[in-house]
């Protein structure tokens, strides 16, 4: 097995570079070095390419160009939006809703803006990881100022329902935000279509460079900034432009909108072959997260009485050849402590320890999946014996 190609099924994580992203990224990582806000010729040609991008990642989620705000990465939009909305109603109560199972990105900043003063109400989530938009409206105050609920959960794929929630919040004088970096380009969205005020996407989750990301705002949404200066961004992200990150984002969202319907199609019948495979395989394995509603590439799968193992199993794979995770790679440096998103689901903390991710791309083939089908079973029942026989 180690002498074959290495299987990447780490998407979630962060996905390759399509090549055709990398050829659109190459001048402005060269010649093309212009400052976009420069008045010369080169310094124009950088802007038109900034505004290309621009309508490229609108035409994505079906916004209008001055409508997007690029940033340095999806974590960087999500602060923005979180931040930006509590920050622009400064002097007055301020309340905000999330979910349980939001990536730190989300769940850190508004525990920061909580100590800051704002009151924040957290929604739990069911055994499959999805939040009751009944919840959400129970929680709403007079002085909700936001709601932010993620599109698509990065752990175990489940799927939120975003635009009937985004209705309730609007319902009440809230806004509405989503976490949408797992599911951009993985999912259909159009947030004109939606009362979606605020949409945060990163790169690097579909086939762009790291250290990109962009943060929707619908026309007339109040939003302070986060980093002050020279005014780009339209005041909302002061900085010279990533004049080829930016470029890099544009085309992988345009490569995404275009492969989005086979994309959709090809990975749902991937990941359900491999569902089912490891499941006739094993067992002892279940599906983590919702079956049906979930995103189309990712796979968590736990092994019961075995849950403790998931980070042994992971080794036996890599070893194997095979790139796979536990749980999330943004919470890498801490494998060995229970996700809060399973505990959220109701798993207690050995079992929380558990989750094997799998996530496919469009790079991904089938050939993959019959391969680890083939091998994970034998690494399943080895680790086990090794663990009875410790017992
Ligand atoms: N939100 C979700 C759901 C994610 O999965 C991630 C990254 O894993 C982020 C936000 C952060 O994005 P970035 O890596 O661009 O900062």
């Amino acid at each position: 097995m180690a002498n074959d190609r290495p299987i990447y099924f780490d998407n979630a994580a962060t996905t390759a570079m399509d090549p055709r992203v990398v050829e659109a990224m190459a001048p402005w990582q060269g010649e093309l070095y212009a400052n976009p806000s420069s008045q010369h010729g080169p310094g124009r040609r950088a802007r038109a390419a900034v505004n290309r991008a621009r309508e490229q990642v609108a035409a994505l989620i079906g916004a209008r160009p001055q409508e997007i705000v690029f940033t340095g990465s999806g974590t960087e939009a999500d602060n923005l939006a979180l931040a930006g909305v509590i920050d622009a109603n400064r002097g007055e109560p301020s309340h905000l809703v999330t979910s349980a199972i939001e990536h730190p990105a989300v769940l850190e900043t508004a525990r920061a803006l909580q100590r800051r003063g704002a009151a924040l109400t957290i929604v739990p989530v069911d055994s499959v990881g999805r939040v009751d938009p009944d919840d959400v409206r129970r929680a709403l105050r007079p002085d909700t100022r936001l709601v932010s609920i993620m599109a698509a959960n990065n752990v175990i794929g489940t799927l939120q329902p975003v635009n009937e929630i985004a209705e309730v919040a609007r319902a009440a004088g809230a806004l509405f935000h989503t976490d949408a970096v797992q599911a951009a380009g993985a999912t259909r969205i159009d947030v004109a279509a939606s009362a979606i005020d605020l949409l945060s996407l990163s790169a690097h989750k579909l086939h762009g460079p790291k250290g990109v990301g962009a943060l929707y705002v619908r026309h007339g949404v109040a939003l302070a900034p986060l980093i002050h200066g020279g005014g780009q961004e339209r005041g909302l992200r002061s900085a010279t432009e990533n004049v080829a990150g930016i470029v890099g984002l544009g085309r992988a969202a345009e490569l995404a909108a275009d492969h989005l319907n086979s994309d959709i199609a090809g990975l749902t019948e991937l990941r359900d072959r491999l569902i089912a495979g490891i499941r006739d395989a094993c067992p002892n394995a279940y599906l983590i997260g919702d079956p049906v509603q979930r995103l189309a590439g990712h796979v968590c799968l736990g092994f019961s009485s075995q849950e403790g193992e998931a980070i042994r199993l992971l080794l036996a794979l890599d070893e194997a050849g095979v790139a796979v995770s536990t749980g999330s790679a943004c919470s890498a440096s801490h494998t060995a402590e229970p996700s809060y998103v399973l505990q959220a689901l109701g798993f207690d903390a050995f079992r929380a320890r558990g989750a094997l991710r799998l996530t496919l791309s469009r790079n991904n083939t089938l050939e993959e999946v019959e391969r680890v089908i083939a091998i994970l079973p034998g690494l399943v029942s080895s680790l086990r014996r090794i663990a009875t026989s410790r017992r």
